[in-house]
């Protein structure tokens, strides 16, 4: 009972126990490699190794700029299992933001798939305390880049090693990883997590109402292994025996249906930018999926269209659930109470709109401005409150000072939280828009929006009226080919909504600006349309 969480222990679980199960990765190089959770291990402790021969030490700081791969894990494993701090950079964010991440992270060596050497070679003479850039081939695809300073072959590193190594026993509050916050606002801030809150975070995520993962499972996540850990998906998978399949930089619908349907991918998880691609594809090519049973989506909302589409066109259960960095990041999921599953299929759907249900471990709260607790009515709608193992409370550095309200983290979010315990977020609460002292849900306007078979896109913001301060300004983006006018798009929400909170106007654009984790900025949206005038003004 004694014995610390680690998670060097996931990794003996996975060798000793399902040694035989396969680890798949589409390389950066475009093959297929493969190979089993007993030879991840051993090169893993090889790998083990080789972070001790470059220096590194016990809390120190090692970076990567990779996608979903096989030598991504391994990272995962040897520098968190060791008692370094994984630090997974975002290689979507700007070079310069790259190098005030990694700067501020004090990262001493940074691991890179191929693919991202124009951005090492346009930070490297830039970042101050990385000592070696190590990048994820072999030696005949080594570049030749000499931009780059001590740059290292991966697998030279790991063939120069033993493949033993004793992991190290040490206290389960030590820090593991490190991921920042994408920064919309303000500079970037890391969020610091332990073993303790990892482990933890693993077990919840793979109960059956949670992602429900098993080793019957082939999971194949989306979500990249450089935002949030996956969704702590490569953890599950360890501690689960699951079968997993990387898609690395391939992200597009053909390629992701190939890959789904070669290696019987059975559960994956993303956010609804991903879905959107892979299922226009799907329909374009009259395609189905033959082993794909369930999709977790989170990230952002998930237009109940698109759940509508996944389940009674191709039969793919999604799970709604809705997390955050800070928060490691799993908070809820929707998952059907029993009452809940003979329900009319409109009313079941209505329910999986909603982000869903804590998962034990995180507890739920909204708050009025004041910071009075509000009812549980799915009526009041406040600031989303969450407290539990795996929620950060504070920045790595201190940065921001005391975040937390009576042990409560603040998300940002505001949200409504019904009497069987659903959450639904209404809107981000620097997105929200005030009509006249009231807030309209900018969430809702956007997934009726998604329902209109010719809307690709939508997101719904503030725009200033002298009466009423801010009235919803919807910006779409048309399917290709479909045609809709502004008109129409205002009579689709006749009947769906209350009648004051129908946009007061709709403009076309060719794109709606995304985040690096593909998220709609609607702070740019805001800026841009700043001097739009709504009609009757
Ligand atoms: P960033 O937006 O900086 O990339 P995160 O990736 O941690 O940070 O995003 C967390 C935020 O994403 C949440 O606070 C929430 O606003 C939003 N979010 C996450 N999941 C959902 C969801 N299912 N529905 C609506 N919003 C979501």
């Amino acid at each position: 009972m004694q014995q610390p969480l680690l998670i060097s222990s996931l990794l003996r679980h996975a060798e000793r126990h399902h040694p035989e199960q396969q680890i798949v990765s589409r390389r950066v190089e475009g093959d297929i490699h493969r190979y089993t959770f007993r030879d991840m291990a051993g090169r893993v402790r090889q790998l083990a190794n080789a972070l001790n021969v470059l220096g590194i030490h016990h809390g120190d700081r090692v970076a990567t700029l990779a996608w979903n791969g096989y030598r991504h894990m391994e990272l995962y494993y040897a520098v968190s299992g060791s008692g370094a701090v994984l630090h997974t950079l975002n290689p979507r964010l700007h070079p310069d933001q790259v190098v005030w991440i990694a700067d501020h992270a004090e990262d001493e060596v940074l691991f890179f798939d191929l693919t991202f050497l124009p951005l090492i070679e346009a930070i490297a003479p830039r970042v101050k305390t990385i000592k070696a850039f190590v990048a994820l081939t072999d030696r005949s695809r080594m570049p030749a880049s000499s931009a780059v300073p001590n740059l290292l072959c991966y697998e030279d590193l790991l063939d120069r090693q033993p493949d033993h190594f004793d992991w190290p026993t040490f206290d389960e509050n030590t820090a593991s990883s490190l991921c920042y916050t994408s920064g919309t606002t303000g500079h970037p801030k890391g969020a610091l997590y332990s073993h303790r809150s990892t482990m933890l975070h693993t077990y919840a995520v793979a109960l059956p109402d949670a992602m429900n993962v098993s080793a019957r499972d082939v999971i194949l996540p989306v979500v990249p292994m450089f935002h949030v850990n996956a969704w702590g998906l490569p953890y599950a998978a360890c501690m689960t025996g699951a079968r997993l399949v990387f898609p690395g930089p391939f992200l597009d619908g053909k390629n992701l249906h190939e890959l789904f349907e070669a290696e019987g991918v059975t559960m994956s998880a993303g956010v609804p930018t991903v879905w959107q691609g892979l299922l226009a594809h799907v329909e374009a090519n009259n395609l189905k999926f033959s082993t794909m049973r369930r999709t977790v989506i989170g990230g952002s909302a998930c237009p109940p269209a698109m759940m509508a589409t996944f389940q009674d066109r191709y039969d793919v259960a999604v799970l709604h659930a809705w997390g955050m960095t800070e928060i490691s990041p799993l908070g809820t999921v929707c998952t059907l109470k029993p009452q809940q599953q003979g329900l009319p299929a409109a009313q079941r759907l209505a329910i999986q709109a909603k982000q869903g249900r804590a998962v034990y471990g995180v507890d739920l709260k909204i708050v009025d401005d004041e910071g009075r607790e509000l009812p549980h009515d799915g009526k009041a709608a406040g600031e989303l409150m969450v407290r539990g193992p795996w929620i950060i409370s504070q920045y790595f550095k201190g940065d921001g000072g005391q975040v937390l309200v009576d042990g409560w983290f603040p998300t940002g979010d505001v949200a409504t939280i019904d009497p069987e315990g659903f959450m639904q977020i209404t809107d981000r609460s620097k997105d929200v828009i005030k009509s006249g002292g009231e807030w309209i849900g900018s969430i809702d306007l956007e997934n009726i929006a998604m329902a209109h078979p010719a809307v690709a896109m939508a997101a719904c913001i503030a725009a200033p009226h002298p009466k009423w301060d801010e009235r919803p300004l919807l910006v779409v983006v048309k399917k290709p080919g479909a045609q809709v006018s502004r008109t129409d798009l205002i009579s689709f929400y006749e009947g769906r909504i209350a009648k004051w909170w129908t946009p007061d106007d709709v403009v076309f654009v060719d794109a709606i600006p995304l985040g690096a984790t593909g998220k709609m900025q609607k702070n740019k949206l805001r800026e841009q349309f700043r001097e739009h005038r709504l009609p009757g003004i």
